[in-house]
């Protein structure tokens, strides 16, 4: 049975279809990556897996351990284990990071989570990402570099714990410090009983994993799948001759 599974997915926003017919299966255990040019539905998939209110499905299901999610609100889908990556923009003055990872978990695992066990692994977890112990004491994104924020989101991924992990990490334009938080933190992260879905132009990212599976997702729907090597590829030559000379998507 698979992780996830997604299947003849058409959605949209706004009266405008952005995915048109995708088809799309992860396993337990599995990273996967999402290639594709700029505009062809990568970060409206993400949005629609995780059932954001927006996005309007049309057609298709989605199914996550075999039961069909696609009519459920976000914060259910959380509740089975799936994550979404957000890069919060907002700052949040009055909220700190540790209060709102605890506050995420509470509402993720639906149950009391107590502060000295949760205060042990998030100092265990800060340790790891080497990460200032005063980081936890901060307000959310008030004054926080580009680099600051990727800590907030691995911390948040390593204390969720989520089946599936969806990164999008597409438009952030990381840089240096930035990417080696994100390979090394979705490293740790991942193991045999949980997933991720990760989209990136930044093939460093994944250095630190083994990639299964590679989806090129063009014009709303996935035109080409293979293995690892489909990064390569792809970064040599680039996205159109998967569809021949013509170059169409
Ligand atoms: P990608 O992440 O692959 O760059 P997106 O999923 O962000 O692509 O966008 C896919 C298409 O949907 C683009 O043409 C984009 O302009 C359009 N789109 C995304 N969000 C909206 C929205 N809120 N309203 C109208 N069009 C949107
Ligand atoms: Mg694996
Ligand atoms: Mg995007």
């Amino acid at each position: 049975e698979n992780l996830l599974d997604i299947k003849g997915l058409h959605a949209g926003v706004e009266g405008k279809e952005i995915l048109k017919g995708l088809s799309l299966t992860v396993g337990k255990g599995e990273v996967h990556v999402i290639l594709g040019p700029n505009g062809s539905g990568k970060s409206t998939l993400m949005n629609v897996i995780m059932g954001h209110p927006k996005y309007e499905v049309t057609a298709g299901s989605i199914a996550f351990e075999g039961e069909d999610i696609t009519q459920l609100k976000t914060f259910e889908r959380a509740r089975k284990g799936l994550f979404l990556s957000f890069q919060t923009p907002e700052e949040i003055p009055g909220i700190s990071v540790e209060n709102m990872i605890r506050t995420a978990k509470q509402a993720v695992s639906g149950e009391r989570v107590k502060l000295l066990p949760f205060r042990r692994k998030l100092k265990e977890m800060m340790e790891e990402l080497k990460i200032k112990p005063e980081y936890a004491d901060r307000y959310l994104n008030v004054g926080f570099s580009g680099g600051e924020k990727k800590r907030n989101e691995i911390l948040q991924l390593l204390m969720l714990e989520p089946k599936l992990a969806l990164l999008d990490e597409t438009d952030s334009g990381l840089d240096v410090d930035a990417v080696q938080i994100v390979s090394e933190g979705v490293a740790k992260f991942h193991n045999e009983d949980n997933s991720c879905l990760i989209i990136t132009h930044n093939t460093r990212i994944l250095e630190k994993l083994t990639v299964d599976r590679v989806h090129v997702l063009m014009n709303g729907t996935i035109v080409e799948e293979g293995g690892a090597e489909l990064i390569e590829e792809i970064n040599r030559r680039g996205f159109t001759h998967i569809l021949g000379e013509s170059g169409e998507a």
